[in-house]
């Protein structure tokens, strides 16, 4: 893997590092968890749509987090990002 460089200060990090140490900003690896609360939010929505919370609704909305999370997790599989 190649270093990272920070995009606030140009600062050449490590690729395991977890802040940088010119600005101090948060490097992010993989899944953004914004990402997951919106999965989280579709499969309780989707869940709700199906008018009560049965079984088949719990196995719906399992599904749906468990292949979401799955989707994600290859979808964001080289996502960097520093935030500050
Ligand atoms: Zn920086």
């Amino acid at each position: 893997m190649s270093d990272l460089t920070c995009p606030h200060c140009h600062t050449e990090l490590p690729h395991s590092a977890n802040t940088c140490h010119g600005c101090q900003a948060e490097v992010e690896y993989g899944v953004p968890s914004s990402a997951f609360i919106l999965l989280l939010i579709t499969a309780i929505f989707i869940g709700v749509a199906t008018r009560n919370m049965s079984l088949g609704g719990w196995v719906a909305l399992t599904a749906i987090l468990v292949c979401g999370s799955v989707a994600l997790t290859s979808l964001f599989a080289n996502r960097i990002a520093f935030k500050r």
